[in-house]
């Protein structure tokens, strides 16, 4: 079910009036069916709605969203907990005109891939000073894409998007009369997701409300955007590090409205229509029980890594781990134990555990690198997979988390196989990575927890929540 968020009070979205009833308790929902409620439109049944959702919750607030326009008319939505504070709609003042992106995508006939043709974002924002940070709240002589004062997770559609224009207005891209040179015009929306307006914070640094709420932003964006015509794919991600290439040090991931089906997703959907045909079971089902199964067996039954599964966290509704054939030093992928096609499929237990399991695992890959000496974040990229549109059957939401990062000095960059062949080499074996990232398990931030030592397993804080448990065969706790 995937009722997460009510518009505030007066700034009620017309375009989301539609079934509220997620019926997902089958594993594959369908999309159409779940819609979150965000069409409360009036003062008093948002207000009821709020006070429903708080109790179903156990919450101490539901979310809440302010639709706001941006000088430009890009579209900004404040996402609370809880009662928004007044002054959400402040207006923004800076004279910006009307951004004009065009882009195109076109098709390589030889592997049927999409590239998308973007020339302006030339002109974008690189490594701004802190005090100039787009991204930050407005100050009083300082404005920024964020007209409020303070703000808890805040979205607005990029001023130099990849994808741009209203995807209804366009054919999906195709190949027609010329299948060596098909093209389309770059049709669809780019947003910027701000997860705290602390220019300063990492994600790892929020706390399980916060996370919640970034969780419940997610939703709301892959419900409407996946509703445009023209999408395929709805994609949240979420780039950290100056090393995968993030020119804003602010907090902050990205929405993808695709307009075509990318190359990881168009190979899933092959591979699970060839595992359904050979063996007339969903992929991911499998992939995901055996992994859970994997978990503290006896190495005599694992002949071929004899040093344990590949399992990371084990929570009641998630389950993290090394991929069997892991491409890079550290990747971990976390899927909810019960196959949803995407973040508007999950229920509210699953919700509820969200928070815990997937802050945990991003302070797991803080501690990596980090000793008593130093704190070495590692940079990574958190790409969320969901099913395209018509693919929901098959496909199943997961999370694929992975760093660049080898050891504290070094980095992998992508070379001859891996960039000219998409052939992957990693230097990490899958089942020693789980085994590390077992090993730094902690429940608190790095920058507030002891100092980790590389080769001792640290001591968390406090101890883990009941639903989550690590399953390391080594004690840890
Ligand atoms: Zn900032």
């Amino acid at each position: 079910m995937a009722p997460t968020v009510t518009d505030a009070a007066g700034q009620a979205d017309a375009s989301g009036s539609a079934a509220a009833n997620g019926t997902n308790g089958a594993a594959a929902s369908s999309r159409p069916n779940a819609q979150p409620d965000a069409g409360v439109q009036a003062d008093a049944s948002a207000q009821a709605g709020r006070s429903a959702q708080a109790a179903s919750s156990g919450q101490a607030g539901a979310t809440t969203r302010t639709v706001t326009e941006l000088a430009d008319g890009r579209e900004l939505i404040y996402y609370d907990r809880g009662t928004p504070p007044t002054g959400r709609a402040v207006a923004d003042l800076r004279p910006l005109d009307a951004a004009a992106p065009s882009s195109e995508v076109r098709q390589d006939p030889m592997t049927g891939a999409w590239v998308t043709v973007a020339a302006h974002r030339q002109a974008r924002t690189y490594h701004p000073p802190a005090d100039e940070c787009p991204l930050c709240p407005s100050r009083e002589g300082r404005l920024s894409e964020i007209p409020a004062g303070d703000y808890q997770v805040a979205v607005f559609e990029n001023r130099f998007p990849s994808l741009a224009g209203d995807p209804g207005t366009h054919p999906v891209p195709q190949a027609l009369d010329d299948p060596l040179h098909s093209r389309g015009p770059g049709v669809g929306r780019c947003e910027v997701v701000c997860f705290t307006a602390d220019h300063e914070a990492s994600f790892a640094d929020l706390d399980e409300d916060r996370a919640r709420l970034v969780l419940d932003a997610w939703t709301d964006r892959t419900a409407e955007l996946s509703a445009l015509p023209g999408v395929r794919q709805v994609y949240c991600f979420e780039n950290r590090g100056t090393e995968i290439g993030v020119t804003l040090a602010h907090p902050h991931g990205q929405i993808y409205a695709l307009p075509f089906v990318p190359p990881r997703t168009a190979k899933m959907i092959d591979q699970a229509a060839r595992y359904r045909a050979a063996t007339g079971r969903n992929l991911f089902d499998d992939l995901v029980a055996a992994e859970r199964a994997s978990a503290g067996q006896p190495s005599a039954e694992r002949p071929e890594h004899p040093d344990g599964s590949r399992v990371v966290l084990a929570g009641e509704y998630w389950t993290a781990f090394v991929p069997f054939a892991a491409r890079w030093p550290y990747e971990v992928h976390l899927f909810p134990n019960r196959r949803v096609p995407d973040f508007t499929g999950l229920n509210e237990d699953e919700r509820a555990e969200f928070p815990r399991i997937y802050l945990d695992l991003l302070r797991r890959f803080d501690r990596l690198f980090s000793d008593e000496n130093r704190k070495v974040r590692a940079p990574y990229i958190a790409a969320w997979h969901q099913a395209p549109n018509g693919h929901e059957d098959e496909l199943a939401l997961h999370l694929e988390l992975f760093t660049v990062r080898r050891t504290a000095d070094k980095l992998k960059y992508l070379a001859g196989t891996e960039s000219g062949m998409e052939a992957f080499m990693n230097d990490v074996a899958p089942e020693s990575a789980a085994r590390r990232l077992r090993e730094v398990g902690s429940t608190t931030p790095v920058a507030e927890a002891a100092p980790v030592t590389p080769t001792a397993p640290t001591t968390p804080a406090t101890p883990a929540a009941p639903a989550t448990k690590t399953t390391d065969e080594e004690p840890q706790r």
